[in-house]
């Protein structure tokens, strides 16, 4: 589990405790977001009228939900964090969620009934977490591996990763796990990067990165 604190801090396997003082702490304008794995996680954001947003991610972009703002308190927030925080199933039962659809019928929807989706920033022209594009960067200086004592190049998205959906359309290339580019280096611990001493998967493989 890691906390993001509006991009500004991240704690990492945050306890009840300090996910409750980070919603009551959080500031108008700010979001929090708390994920278990890329792509599942729960987040808030404090709007500027004093209402919360409270949005969920299951994996797939498909798999994402928002309560209506105006009957969020901090006290649904409090909650919502801290089953999430035990992966408790109680989260999906105890709001009236509804799916979020994204893409171009988004504009289309009437500004009443959108669920507006603030601590999302789009990336690559996807919409995604808001502390994912950091990840993304980050994940570029990574450059080599040293395993078994030998340093090794680390093996780039390439066209072919992509499936086969994805490789025709607007978001061509990108890799459907992480969200990278064609010829850009995963994030760490993404299940379709390759291992560059096996060529298997790195997730899978018996091969070990070195800790130096
Ligand atoms: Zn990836
Ligand atoms: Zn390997």
């Amino acid at each position: 589990m890691r906390l993001n604190i509006n991009d500004g801090e991240h704690l990492e396997s945050p306890t009840d405790a300090d996910v409750e003082m980070r919603v009551e702490q959080l500031a108008v304008d700010q979001f929090l977001v708390l994920t278990s794995q890329p792509g599942h996680f729960v987040q808030t954001y404090h709007k500027s009228d004093g209402c919360f947003e409270l949005e969920r991610r299951q994996g797939a972009s498909q798999d994402h939900y928002a309560v209506k703002s105006s009957t969020i308190t901090i006290d649904d927030v409090k909650k919502a964090f801290a089953l999430f925080l035990r992966q408790s199933a109680e989260l999906a039962t105890s709001w009236n969620w509804q799916q979020l659809s994204f893409g171009p019928e988004v504009d289309l929807v009437d500004e009443e009934q959108s669920v507006s989706s603030d601590a999302l920033v789009e990336y690559h022209g996807v919409l995604m977490s808001a502390d994912w594009p950091q990840e993304i960067e980050d994940a570029q200086e990574l450059r080599d591996y040293v395993m078994h004592g030998q340093r090794l190049g680390r093996v780039v998205q390439s066209e072919q990763d992509a499936s086969d959906e994805a490789a025709s359309g607007e978001h061509s290339g990108l890799c459907q796990e992480c969200g990278v580019r064609t010829a850009q280096f995963h994030v760490p611990g993404c299940r379709y990067e390759q291992c560059p001493r096996c060529q298997g998967k790195l997730v899978e493989c018996s091969c070990e990165i070195d800790i130096d």
